[in-house]
This record gives structure tokens, C-alpha cells and sequence, in this order.
């Protein structure tokens, strides 16, 4: 039995991981689930698995959290140090699916006590990748990467050298806006923002599809991730969303993924790695498909692209200031205090003010000095949001 641990477990990403280790209860001893405001939902799925531990992050849930496991077996905690201490519990697999920089310390506690780490939390690695990797490298463990395009590259590099690898092409849908003309996405409301063209996922992503502030983290995971440099790495919009990557090699030739949009192939695929499992996924009918597009992407349309870039070009800690500004923009969005269009300004703003400190952004990646930079962004971003209000 493989003992497994699911942080983020009542959102998209471990719903779907739930799903696929219900089926197969007997091959799993599931440690450890968290979430955070939904308690029914947390104490049903550690019931049904029967976890050692459910975790809500809401320190002020634990009662109530309590009352739904009564009886259970299954211990109830509560807080960030709950979430630590739980991360720390021994397992063998780890599903990393918090959203946003909330993710990075629960992860590299899983790596520190040598569990294999599924990271679907791409912010760790836009946050911490150095830290992330040194890590893992240094409890003799791994990340296997969740998000469907690494997931696809990564498997498209198997059997590989890396020296090999010319350039990696991420596809983008274009999330919902990719048909709008570009003066109407200053007035695009939260519903439309927060629906998706082709994937099925929790509200933070979904409206960073739209923005391509998603892609823009994916960029930068990419480089992480794999280590290439910026201008290996390429986007494309693929509105139909069913080829994840492409890896190119130095002798022209390109490996494409192509599945359905369905987390469950690249959740399945770091759950049985290195074996290929039997999946729950829709198998393609490419001549039902019939064509496949690819329109490159608008830069004016997608400010939030050529922010990544100069992310990936500046290192350090700058990815740890724009993914913390980019959070703060899109809670205010969220929120409904600025436009859709003010997001990439404002994150845009916070990094500009940044550059004034780089001593902050070459600072050593320690976990402390990542969490203060985080904090400190979030601060730069409200300052920024405040000026333009005022
Ligand atoms: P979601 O919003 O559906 O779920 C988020 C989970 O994190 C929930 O369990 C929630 O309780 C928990 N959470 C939220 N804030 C927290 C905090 N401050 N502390 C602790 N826990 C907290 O999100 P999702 O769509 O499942 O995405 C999860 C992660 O996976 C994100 O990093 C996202 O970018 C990445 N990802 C998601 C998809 C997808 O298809 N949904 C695809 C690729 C990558
Ligand atoms: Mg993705």
C-alpha cells in the first residue's frame, strides 16, 4: 500500500486526485487531506478514505470540522502549523494542490520527509524553484509536475537528453476572452471571467486563463522546471486545448501531446509513474477532430506574457513579487474593486517599484526570504491599487 497525502483536497485539482485513488481504495493508505472553507466536503472525502488526518487551513473551522469527523477515527487540525505538521507526516506520494504561494511551505515539508511530490501548485516553483529543487534534490526525492503542459513535456522528454532539446512550445486555449475584441476586455465582468472555453477548473485559474496570467506562471515554471533558458520556451494559442506541449529537438523533430482536457491523464500520470496506467479518460476521435489550430498569441491582448518574460530574463525573486502581486490584483478583481485590464498594470507596477530594491530580488531563495518578498508584494500591490483609487 502507497501511503499518500492530498493537500488541496476539496478544490479541482483534489477532487480529481480523490477520484482516481477512490477507485483503486485498496493500493492507497491515505495519511493526510486538507482543505479549507468547505468542511462537509473535507470530512466526507477523509471518512470515505479514511485519512489519518483532515486539515482545514480556516484556523476557525476546527470545531466544526471536529463535529463532522465525530466518530470517525479520522483526527481533525486546524492552521498553518497544522498544515505543516501534517505535511510532515511520512508518506510516499504527495499531491501538492493548494492555489497560490499558500502551497510552497506545505510542499517542501512533503519533499523534506522524502515523499515523491505532485505538484500541481505551479506558484511554488514560480515562487521558489531554486528552493523547490534544491529540496527535492537534497532528501533524494522528486517533483513530478501536474500542470497538463509540464506533465506533457515531461513525458515528451522521457528516454531524452536535455541537451537534445531545442525549444519547449506551451499551447494556451486563450482562456474566455480569446474571441473579444481587445476594447471590450476592459469592461469584462467576474461571471464571464470565470468561465472556461475547454477545462473544468477552480475560479482563481480559470479567470488567470482568461488574463494568460496562468500562462505567464507556466512560462516561468517551464523554465524552472526544466531548466532551459527564456527563449527556449515558446507559447502558442490552441484553442482546441487537446495538444498540451510540444518538445523540439535539436534535429527539427517535434513531440506533440495530445489528449482530452482532463486532469486526470497528468494527476494518473505522476500517481503511477513510471508505469502508464489504465485512466478514466475520454480516448480522441481525431477524424471526429478533424483540424487543429494555432494563432500566435496577441501581446498587446496578453500584457501578462511579456511580464513572464521579463520575470524569466530578471530570476531571483522576482517571480516570488510578480506571483504575490498577481494574487493581490486578482483578489481586488475578484473582489470587483479594479477592471480586468488593471490586473497586469498593477502587477506590472509592483515589479517596476521592485526594481529599485534589487538587493531584495538577489537575496539568497531561503524559505524566509521568499515568504517576506511575498509579503511584502502583496503590500506594494495594495499601495499601488490604493494610488490608482485615489
Ligand atoms: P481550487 O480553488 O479548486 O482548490 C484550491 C484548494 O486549495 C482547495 O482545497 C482550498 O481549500 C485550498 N486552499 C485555498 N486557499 C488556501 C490557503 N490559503 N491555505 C491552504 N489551503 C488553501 O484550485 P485548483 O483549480 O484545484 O488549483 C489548485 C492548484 O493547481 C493551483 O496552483 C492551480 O494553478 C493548479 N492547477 C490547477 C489545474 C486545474 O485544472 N484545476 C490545472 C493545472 C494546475
Ligand atoms: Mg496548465
Amino acid at each position: 500500500m502507497r501511503r499518500v497525502s492530498i493537500f488541496g483536497a476539496t478544490g479541482s485539482i483534489g477532487q480529481n486526485t480523490i477520484d482516481l485513488i477512490a477507485r483503486a481504495p485498496q493500493d492507497y493508505d491515505v495519511v493526510a487531506l486538507s482543505g479549507s472553507g468547505n468542511i462537509a466536503q473535507l470530512a466526507k472525502d477523509a471518512r470515505r478514505l479514511k485519512a489519518d488526518v483532515a486539515v482545514t487551513a480556516d484556523e476557525t473551522r476546527l470545531e466544526d470540522l471536529r463535529a463532522a469527523l465525530a466518530g470517525s477515527g479520522v483526527e481533525a487540525t486546524a492552521g498553518q502549523v497544522a498544515l505543516d505538521e501534517a505535511a510532515s507526516r511520512p508518506a510516499d506520494w504527495v499531491m501538492s494542490a493548494i492555489v497560490g504561494s499558500a502551497g510552497l511551505r506545505p510542499g517542501l515539508r512533503a519533499l523534506e520527509q522524502g515523499a515523491v511530490l505532485a505538484l500541481a501548485n505551479k506558484e511554488s516553483l514560480v515562487c521558489a524553484g531554486e528552493l523547490i529543487l534544491r529540496t527535492a534534490r537534497e532528501n533524494n526525492t522528486r517533483l513530478l509536475p501536474v500542470d497538463s503542459e509540464h506533465s506533457a513535456v515531461f513525458q515528451g522528454l522521457v528516454g531524452e537528453d536535455m541537451s537534445a532539446v531545442e525549444r519547449i512550445i506551451i499551447t494556451a486555449s486563450g482562456g474566455a476572452f480569446r474571441d473579444w475584441p481587445l476594447e471590450a476586455l476592459k469592461h469584462a465582468t467576474l461571471a464571464e471571467a470565470s468561465s472556461h472555453p475547454n477545462w473544468d477548473m477552480g475560479q482563481r485559474i480559470t479567470i488567470d486563463s482568461a488574463s494568460m496570467f496562468n500562462k505567464a506562471l507556466e512560462l516561468i515554471e517551464t523554465k524552472e522546471y526544466f531548466g532551459v533558458r527564456a527563449n527556449q520556451i515558446e507559447t502558442i494559442v490552441h484553442p482546441e486545448s487537446l495538444i498540451h506541449a510540444i518538445v523540439g529537438f535539436v534535429d527539427g523533430a517535434l513531440m506533440a501531446h495530445v489528449g482530452p482536457p482532463d486532469m486526470r491523464h497528468a494527476i494518473g500520470y505522476a500517481l503511477h509513474y513510471p508505469e502508464r496506467r489504465d485512466l478514466p479518460v475520454a480516448r480522441l476521435n481525431l477524424a471526429q477532430i478533424a483540424q487543429l489550430t494555432f494563432v500566435e498569441p496577441d501581446l498587446r491582448r496578453y500584457p501578462a506574457l511579456r511580464l513572464a518574460r521579463n520575470v524569466m530574463e530578471r530570476g531571483g525573486l522576482s517571480g516570488a513579487v510578480f506571483n504575490a502581486a498577481k494574487e493581490r490584483a486578482l483578489d481586488a478583481f475578484i473582489a470587483g474593486r479594479i477592471g480586468f485590464l488593471d490586473m497586469a498594470e498593477v502587477v506590472e507596477e509592483v515589479l517596476t517599484r521592485f526594481e529599485a530594491d534589487p538587493g531584495r530580488i538577489d537575496a539568497a531563495m531561503t524559505l524566509d526570504n521568499v515568504m517576506q518578498t511575498d509579503h511584502l508584494a502583496r503590500e506594494r500591490a495594495d499601495q499601488v491599487m490604493e494610488e490608482r483609487a485615489g
